[in-house]
């Protein structure tokens, strides 16, 4: 069997050790002669996986208790309005940074529900920095500031927690769980699995508990954190597997020495591609040193007529997802925690060969 090197953004590449778990629990987990898929979720056996994948998350990122930990469905976007509904009234003020296209969808969604405004906005320099925190217009009575600490797209990543006088709310879709985290400077945190965590189809909502129980009138229940709070995310069905995998990814982060082994080894693996990137004539990246991520790498090619033969070539030696977002045109290297550094030196070793063959 061969592995290739997954460079996608999402749903990406998860960890070989936890694909062979699986592999080996599919069709009978732990003797109880079913796979995780089959099992009630209201049963002993998932209640087990549902506990100790919230213990294990807990741990890693060193959850306070005052926070609650959710298991949902709907994806980032779905809490893109959930938001709103939860921690705000129709005629309340938000505050949104934007910084690249998730911030930018957040913001937009935002604004059906209340009355979002815009803080600071990268826009004028193509998103490729982030405003000065200094020169952020936020407003005093804002019901919470949001931003994205890492835009998947964009390339651009905050290397700091700003601060916010309101509750921070932050979409960590793409770089939670890459480094050490102080939880206890967010309101919220969001993200969708499909990058760090584990299989589509789960988002993991962590929230102060005092934020929680103030939904506005009318909010469905399904959209309601405080409700799926009190029912430990089991208002419904929840999304069993996906659970189940992630809580699969959260032990192998345990075993690797958990997130401060992660933060150094994704500090190398990018510094890795953004010295190839930079000590080269032929690929670019525009994004500003001090906020170019760690997860998410866009790259262009001198010539752009050489992006299809680079694809082809790049995926020949086994380098797969590598073409950037249809929005940004160029390539796009995503080096979420399962990407080994092994990966990105094959990808480095066949930047430099086909530069210079076509350089
Ligand atoms: N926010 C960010 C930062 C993302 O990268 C993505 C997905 N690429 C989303 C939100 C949307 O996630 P989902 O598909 O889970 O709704």
């Amino acid at each position: 069997m061969d592995r290739v090197y997954n460079f996608s953004a999402g749903p990406a590449a998860i960890p070989l050790p936890v694909l062979e778990r699986a592999r080996d629990e599919l069709v009978d987990w732990r003797g109880c002669g079913m796979s995780v898929m089959e099992l009630s979720h209201r049963g002993k056996e998932f209640m087990s996986i549902a506990e100790r994948a919230e213990a294990d998350l807990r741990r890693l990122l060193d959850i306070p208790n005052g926070y609650r930990v959710l298991f949902l469905q709907g994806g980032a976007t779905a809490q893109f309005g959930n938001i709103p509904f939860n921690l705000a009234r129709a005629e309340d003020k938000a505050d949104y940074v934007v910084t690249g296209s998730w911030s930018k969808k957040a913001l937009a969604e935002g604004r059906r529900f209340l009355n979002a405004q815009v803080a600071a906005d990268s826009a004028p320099n193509r998103h490729t920095e982030i405003p000065d925190p200094a020169t952020w217009e936020l407003s005093p009575d804002a019901a919470y500031l949001h931003y994205c600490p890492n835009e998947t797209i964009g390339g651009v990543e905050f290397h700091f927690v700003p601060e916010s006088p309101a509750p921070l709310v932050a979409d960590m879709s793409s770089t939670i769980l890459s480094r050490p985290l102080d939880v206890e400077r967010f309101g919220l945190i969001y993200a969708g699995a499909q990058k760090n965590i584990g299989p589509a189809g789960l988002a993991i909502v962590i929230a102060r508990e005092e934020l929680l129980g103030r939904a506005r009138e009318g909010t469905p229940v399904m959209m309601d954190y405080a409700q799926q709070a009190e029912a430990g995310s089991m208002l419904n069905t929840p999304p069993t597997w996906g659970w189940y995998i992630a809580g699969l990814v959260f032990e192998w982060l345990l075993e690797q020495g958990g997130l401060a082994a992660m933060e150094a080894r994704n500090r190398r693996k990018a510094e890795t591609l953004y010295a190839a990137i930079d000590g080269s004539g032929f690929y670019a990246n525009p994004v500003a040193p001090h906020c170019r991520s760690w997860m998410n790498i866009p790259f262009t090619l001198a010539d752009p007529a050489l992006d299809g033969p680079f694809l082809e070539q790049a995926r020949a030696a086994g380098l797969l997802t590598l073409k950037g977002h249809r929005s940004v045109g160029g390539m796009r290297a995503s080096l979420y925690n399962a990407m080994p550094q092994e990966g990105v030196d094959a990808l480095v070793a066949f930047m430099q060969e086909f530069e210079r063959r076509h350089g």
